[in-house]
């Protein structure tokens, strides 16, 4: 990145946070050059990113085909918009931290499955019903048990406990 002031082609960054949900990187940086400073902004570029289908065909990455999934999952679990947007978001974050210019969809359905493992189990096992599409219910029910004896049971708390509705902001600093 050149100097905008003096065109010299070195800087270095000297500061750097993310920004919004974490889609964004803004970084304030020194020009080794005329010592001036600027900002520079990083946004994850899922446009332009290629699917590939388990028979190998392709398509351009959708957010909303991704959304449509999960929240077909979610249907119904009173997790709150900004939790999925959320969760779609992170996804997105560690496609793009694959770094390649195409993903297995295979790849994008591990990523859902492993954010909603954490975040409700439930929509977790709906997701993988579908998606892993277990064959028989001895399959389904070994996943299941598998998650009850999980050590890492995640944070999730059910939204709902005496009939009562209670807060179900998602886990903090969930990402
Ligand atoms: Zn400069």
């Amino acid at each position: 990145m050149k100097c905008p002031q003096c065109s010299h082609s070195d800087t270095r960054v000297i500061d750097s946070r993310e920004l919004e949900d974490g889609s964004m990187t803004r970084r304030r940086r020194e020009c080794t050059g005329c010592s001036s400073r600027f900002t520079t902004y990083e946004r994850h570029e899922v446009a332009g990113l290629v699917v590939v289908k388990k028979d190998g065909r392709r398509e351009a990455y959708s957010r909303d085909k991704l959304a449509r999934g999960v929240k077909k999952a979610v249907e119904k679990r009173l997790l709150s918009n900004d939790s999925v947007e959320a969760l779609i978001t992170s996804i997105e974050h560690h496609i793009h931290e694959i770094g390649k210019s195409e993903v297995k969809s295979t790849t994008i359905g591990e990523e859902v499955l492993h954010a909603l493992r954490t975040l409700d189990p439930v929509a977790y096992i709906r997701f993988a019903s579908v998606y892993l599409g277990f064959e028989t219910l001895e399959a389904m029910k070994a996943e299941v048990d598998d998650l009850l004896s999980s050590d890492e049971p995640g944070e999730y708390v059910p939204a709902v406990s005496n009939g009562h509705v209670t807060d179900n902001t998602p886990v903090d600093g969930f990402c």
